[in-house]
């Protein structure tokens, strides 16, 4: 069977079915359904965040490797609703950077497959992404415009329709890295 249904159109309960009936799909795509979750303007942010747990249950195995397949989206997911200081930011950005090492000795794919990502490293020396591993051409990519924090001034809603503002501009992200 087909969702035939953009992820991003769907409301809340789509949500919790096609979560729950996955594998009924054969179009269904994990990440496709966790990165539209900031993206859906049907959904207040307690659904939002209420999918996001919902879906957790399911892949959450699969969610944590996006912080080194798609640590944007893992970011903004893991944050929603939250209140972040600048520091809190750099103590997550921190923790991303300490998992990834460890997805990636983990799967022991350390040096295989570690072309296709590399670390970014814009020469600012107080980057929150520095020494974060990106797939290359990816959002957070070496040289990739990145946005300061506004702190506590710009309320979730604002704060996903930026993100969707800025993830248009910069077409895609990750493809496929491989797979969990
Ligand atoms: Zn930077």
């Amino acid at each position: 069977m087909k969702i035939d249904k953009k992820f991003n159109q769907l409301s809340k309960e789509e949500y919790f079915y096609f979560i729950d009936n996955y594998k009924k799909y054969s179009d269904f795509n994990t990440l496709g359904l966790y990165r539209s979750i900031c993206e859906n303007e049907n959904l207040e942010l307690n659904d939002q965040i209420e999918i996001r747990d919902h879906a957790n249950t399911v892949f959450e195995k699969t969610f944590n490797f996006y912080q080194l397949k798609d640590p944007k989206t893992y970011f903004d997911l893991t944050t929603l609703g939250l209140e972040l200081t600048v520091a809190d930011e750099r103590q997550i950005w921190s923790d991303i950077r300490v998992n990834q090492e460890k997805i990636l000795s983990d799967k022991k794919i350390k040096h295989r497959n570690f072309g296709e990502y590399s670390k970014h490293n814009c020469g600012h020396e107080d980057c929150p992404y520095n020494g974060i591993m990106i797939k290359q051409g990816s959002s957070l990519a070496e040289n990739s415009m990145h946005f300061k924090s506004d702190k506590n001034e710009v309320s979730a809603k604002k704060k996903s329709q930026r993100f969707k503002k800025q993830r248009k501009n910069k077409h895609q992200i990750i493809q496929d890295g491989f797979d969990d």
